[in-house]
């Protein structure tokens, strides 16, 4: 078994995630063929680990399948006190885990560990929410009869999950379908299995019984991602990540009709009214926007300004945006990481390109730093029209254009018109306003005069092609039950 107590030793030796593979995972198969983990900040090879095959996904779905039934016969309780150890573990190991998460997705070390605790905090809002699962009665319409509702668990879930946040994905689908009962195989993205591969190692010595939770690494997802969403065995898929996988995800489920929860891509505005704060907008959408080198879902992707306060803000904006650091996420004074791969630079410079060339100004960054990595300059962009590039696809990279507008209402409707409703972002300090608009924006969540708001508390999760199904809070758990209605006559 893994000793978790010395995670750091598995970026330099594979053999540590044969072990993991063989013990947690699933399989059998040819374990010899393996893919590179690279850290992005360096181009350095981190580690090697297994690359799965469909055959190591079967038999991980029949572990998981042969494990539900025991699992979900055991208490609540019981099952709230393994996800209790495993919380327990994760704070434990939180410096390890940011480490490992540091090495292989190149966040600042600050801002991975904050991700543990992030991680954390939804396993211990599951192992509580397991104890509160409950039905209902029903007032029967004759006397003979009664009518009650009871929760049961789905089954298996098969997960799969992104490489912006690979540990609180990780935390934010195990848990609430642990605590529900399930039993899981998840997957993590290729560029960051590692720190998914610690938190199993971990969530082994919580003492999860075998085949509760599974394992699987692949170097191409459709691999194992077909196995999942087809094999009957699996009940549910729980997936995040952008919507165009999505897209197929739901086709390769329809045929089995298969129960899906969906956290996919977003494009979310950022709307700075006259009447706001300005100084705390900036604040929040420096927040917003630069968090993770702007790799998130609820990042904010179109910056509308409204003209009377619009020289004020970009003047602040693009100020604070000059004194973010780049670099190396070990140094502790970097506030802003490399990007995940080369791909991610070059939309971003497609972006600008596009937008330069339509007339829009750079106010600041604009460039690759340095030639190894993945770098790039915290960019302000100003003279953004809603026709651009930029304010019509999702970036994810540090890239923050700022659009002007004169009318209230003319912005809601354009906020409004995308196919994404993840997240959106407003601040201003009439309290007739804040409600109008708070209730006007499509979007699953809504940020007023805050640039920050996922919490385990709080339902994450969008609208329209942003996704189906919430994660974290009480509605999270229900996202892996299933409803029975029971009839009792003859009384
Ligand atoms: P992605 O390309 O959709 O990949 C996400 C996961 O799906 C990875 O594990 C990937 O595996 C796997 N995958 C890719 N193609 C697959 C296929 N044909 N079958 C099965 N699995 C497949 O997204 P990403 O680039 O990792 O993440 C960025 C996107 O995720 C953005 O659009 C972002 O907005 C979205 N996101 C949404 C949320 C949310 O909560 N709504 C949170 C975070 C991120 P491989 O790595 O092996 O390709």
């Amino acid at each position: 078994m893994v000793l978790t107590t010395a995670l750091t030793r598995y970026l330099k030796r594979p053999e540590l995630f044969l072990d993991l593979a063989n013990d947690l995972g699933s399989s059998s198969a040819d374990l010899r063929k393996r893919f590179p983990v690279l850290n992005p900040s360096t181009g350095e090879l981190l580690a090697e680990v297994p690359d799965m095959s469909a055959d190591d996904a079967r038999l991980a779905i029949e572990r998981a399948h042969a494990a539900q039934e025991a699992w979900a016969g055991l208490t609540a309780r019981a099952r709230s006190n393994v996800l209790w150890n495993w919380h327990r573990l994760i704070l434990e190991h939180s410096d390890d885990l940011g480490a490992i998460l540091t090495a292989e997705m190149g966040k600042p070390l600050a801002e991975a560990k904050s991700e543990i605790s992030h991680a954390a905090a939804y396993v211990q809002w599951y192992a509580e929410e397991a104890n509160r699962i409950y039905g209902e009665t029903i007032s029967a319409p004759s006397n003979d009869r009664r009518m009650l509702v009871i929760k049961q668990p789905i089954g298996v879930v098969g997960a799969i999950t992104p490489w912006n946040f690979p540990a609180s994905m990780v935390a934010r689908k195990i848990s609430p379908a642990l605590a529900a009962g399930c039993t899981m195989i998840l997957k993590p993205a290729e560029q960051t299995p590692l720190v998914a591969g610690a938190m199993f190692a971990l969530a082994k010595l919580a003492g999860f019984p075998d085949g509760v939770i599974n394992l699987l690494y692949a170097s191409v997802g459709d691999t194992v991602g077909r196995e999942l969403c087809t094999n009957p065995k699996v009940r549910k898929i729980s997936f995040t990540g952008s919507t165009e996988v999505g897209r197929l995800l739901m086709r390769q489920c329809s045929d089995q009709i298969k129960r899906m929860s969906f956290e996919l891509g977003g494009n979310a505005p950022f709307i700075v009214f006259d009447d706001a704060d300005v100084g705390a907008a900036v604040d929040g959408a420096i927040q917003a926007k630069f968090r993770n080198a702007g790799q998130t879902c609820v990042s904010a992707n179109r910056i509308y300004v409204q003209s009377q306060v619009y020289a004020e803000f970009a003047e602040k904006f693009t100020e604070r945006a000059r004194t973010l650091k780049v670099g190396d996420g070990f140094d502790p004074d970097v506030t802003i990481g490399p990007l995940i791969d080369r791909d991610a630079l070059r939309k971003i410079e497609a972006h600008v390109e596009d937008a330069l060339h339509k007339g829009a100004r750079i106010q600041c960054g604009g460039r690759r730093v340095g030639t190894s990595g993945t770098f790039f300059e915290p960019t302000v962009i100003t003279d953004v029209f809603s026709t651009m590039r930029m304010a019509q696809e999702e970036t994810f990279g540090p890239l923050a254009p700022i659009i002007r507008f004169e009318d209230p209402d003319h912005v809601v409707r354009e906020a409004n018109d995308t196919i994404y409703g993840l997240a959106a972002y407003f601040y201003a300090s009439n309290l007739k306003r804040v409600w109008r608009v708070a209730e006007a924006l499509e979007y699953g969540m809504v940020g007023i005069n805050t640039g920050r708001m996922s919490s385990e508390a709080a339902p994450f999760g969008g609208i329209k092609q942003s996704g189906i199904g919430r994660e974290g809070s009480r509605h999270g758990i229900e996202d892996y039950l299933e409803m029975k209605y029971l009839c009792m006559g003859g009384l």
